[in-house]
């Protein structure tokens, strides 16, 4: 089979969806393609790519192939140029409906992993996991640089300087590696979401947990999630969290939201008030700002002061940790792949299979996610 690893092309991209680790292990059974080029954002040489077991090729090859590994979707000219039946894999943005139809009615079988479910056979898939965890690290580092102060409690002869207070919205796959990582950083952490569960892991990480309380048998019920994840919160919880946040919010240095909703815009966590009230030169860093965002100040690709505040709106935050985000998702495609080539190296597709099911997009023609 030919597996080829296109170049990515969207901007700020910078991951390749095949390492030479992942290739050498592919190699060995099929023939590998790599664009020119591919992994070079990534600090991945076409000489490593080799060196491992591919073969070097122009962009037209790499959309040939069989089976094209990518990290996003493939644009309208890069679909024209794929061939029906050709498995494209990636992160393909299950809810954009358009571009679902589109690669349907391109005759293609699509697989996109953010929809890997979460249950315990998938975690080696599971994309948004690992790339999270990324997003939640280089979050705390980039509120660092944008901090005008330390974040450790520094005592010197010049004199004593206070740890910086971090407030993390919402402690999923992100926060809860933002909270380790601002901790490593000598912070005072406090952290709030809706899943109960999480009180007992941001406590386990030595931050303190907002707790909002639940009234009815109905917050406590949706409070649950679904799939793992968070379901949107009735407006009455909502208002009492936004409550409690604000007074947090007034005395925390940094803020990192990181709080989704599949397929929904992001809640509002921290609104235009609440921003007014926080100190000059605190930062917030908002990991949500592609669906929206936490705080309905943050602008998509931007730095803003407003209010005397600093809002980060860079949406892809696994994007600077290039080398790191590519071998985990690369790991993660390659265990993918496990599940569609059978034992003689053929294409399999399972369409009882549950990952497979809850993944594929479309297939001869027909869409399966509208
Ligand atoms: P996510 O990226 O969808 O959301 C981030 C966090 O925002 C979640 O914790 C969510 O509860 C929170 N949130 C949503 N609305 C909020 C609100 N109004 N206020 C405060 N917080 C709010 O979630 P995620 O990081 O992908 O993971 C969610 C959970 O799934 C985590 O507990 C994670 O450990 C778990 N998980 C399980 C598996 C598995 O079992 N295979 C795999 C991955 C993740």
């Amino acid at each position: 089979m030919r597996i080829s690893v296109p170049a990515e092309t969207r901007p700020g991209e910078t991951r390749v969806a095949a390492t030479p680790e992942t290739v050498k292990k592919l190699a060995a059974k099929h023939e590998l393609l790599v664009q020119s080029g591919a992994g070079l954002p990534a600090s991945v040489t076409d000489e490593a790519y080799v060196a491992a077991g591919a073969r070097i090729v122009a962009a037209a090859e790499a959309w040939g192939a069989d089976v094209i590994l990518k990290v996003r979707a493939p644009n309208a000219e890069e679909r024209a140029q794929i061939k029906p039946g050709t498995v494209v894999i990636g992160m393909l943005n299950p809810f954009d409906a358009d571009n679902n139809a589109a690669m349907a009615a391109a005759g293609l079988q699509a697989f996109a992993l953010e929809a890997v479910p979460r249950i315990t056979r998938a975690q080696s898939m599971d994309v948004l996991s690992s790339q999270a965890n990324i997003a939640g690290y280089k979050a705390v580092l980039v509120a660092a640089n944008t901090y005008q102060r330390f974040m450790p409690m520094l005592m010197t002869a010049a004199g004593t300087v206070k740890a910086a207070r971090v407030l993390i919205m919402g402690v999923g796959v992100a926060g809860l590696q933002a909270i380790a990582t601002a901790k490593r950083l000598g912070a005072v952490i406090e952290a709030s979401d809706v899943r109960p569960p999480v009180k007992e892991q941001v406590e386990s990480l030595g931050a303190k947990f907002i707790d909002v309380p639940f009234i009815t048998d109905e917050e406590k019920e949706i409070a649950q999630g679904v799939g793992g994840y968070a379901r949107p919160m009735p407006a009455d919880w909502m208002r009492r969290q936004a409550e409690l946040v604000h007074e947090r919010a007034k005395l925390a240095d940094i803020i990192i939201t990181t709080a989704l909703i599949p397929g929904r815009p992001a809640p509002v966590l921290i609104s235009e008030e609440t921003v007014k009230a926080m100190k000059p030169g605190s930062v917030i860093v908002d990991l949500a700002v592609s669906q929206g965002g936490n705080c309905p100040l943050s602008e998509l690709n931007k730095t803003v002061v407003k209010h005397g505040v600093h809002i980060v709106g860079e949406p892809d935050l696994a994007t600077l940790v290039a080398a790191d985000a590519s071998a985990l998702y690369a790991r993660n495609v390659l265990d993918f792949l496990k599940l569609i080539i059978d034992k003689e190296d053929k294409l399999v597709i399972d369409r009882e299979d549950e990952i497979i099911k809850a993944t594929l997009l479309c297939t001869g023609g027909e869409l399966l996610r509208k």
